[in-house]
């Protein structure tokens, strides 16, 4: 078990479009490894390949097991959401790159997704509830966009203090 450093927002590779995978090879599979074991020791739903430092299309998922479902990771890689409904929701998001900041995102309820899985099979789901809002949370991250690009200009301006001190570094789950 190897539980990896998280990003915190003001790192640069937070920022960037990161790049297909492409073949999944040993590398790949031990950093998705690694990658499901720090999501589970945050604690958190959702980690994407970017918060460990790694620009690569590449997220892990487990959206149910913080409410006491078995834990079911789910690792997709070079995702790509292929649909989105028309039907929108609202819920509190949070982020291991960004502790302590929930902030309130709208997004499609439903949504249909593709990704390669660790086995190089290419799959497609509709996902739903609390999965399509972790899915969206995890693509945004492979696209360099984050929760508080998504706050509203009063919710910016009263969060300013708090904006202002995020400036990059890591903290470790567990440490
Ligand atoms: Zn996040």
């Amino acid at each position: 078990m190897s539980v990896l450093p998280i990003l915190l927002q003001g790192e640069p590779v937070l920022r960037q479009v990161a790049a297909p995978v492409g073949e999944i090879t040993d590398s790949i599979r031990q950093l998705a490894a690694d990658m499901t074991d720090t999501m589970y020791a945050a604690p958190g739903r959702g980690l994407a390949a970017p918060q460990v430092g790694h620009a690569l299309r590449l997220f892990v998922i487990d959206a149910y097991w913080k409410d006491g479902v078995a834990r079911a990771p789910r690792v997709m890689i070079d995702p790509e959401i292929l649909w989105r409904s028309d039907d929108m929701a609202t819920r509190e998001e949070g982020c291991l790159s960004i502790p302590d900041l929930p902030v309130a995102v709208t997004r499609p309820a439903t949504i249909a997704i593709a990704w390669t899985d660790l086995d190089g099979r290419r799959r497609q789901e509709r996902v739903t509830g609390i999965e399509a809002v972790c899915v969206q949370h995890e693509q945004d991250h492979l696209d360099g966009i984050l929760i508080t690009d998504r706050l509203d200009p009063a919710a910016r301006y009263r969060k300013a203090d708090v904006l202002a001190r995020l400036t990059g570094g890591s903290w470790t789950p567990g440490a």
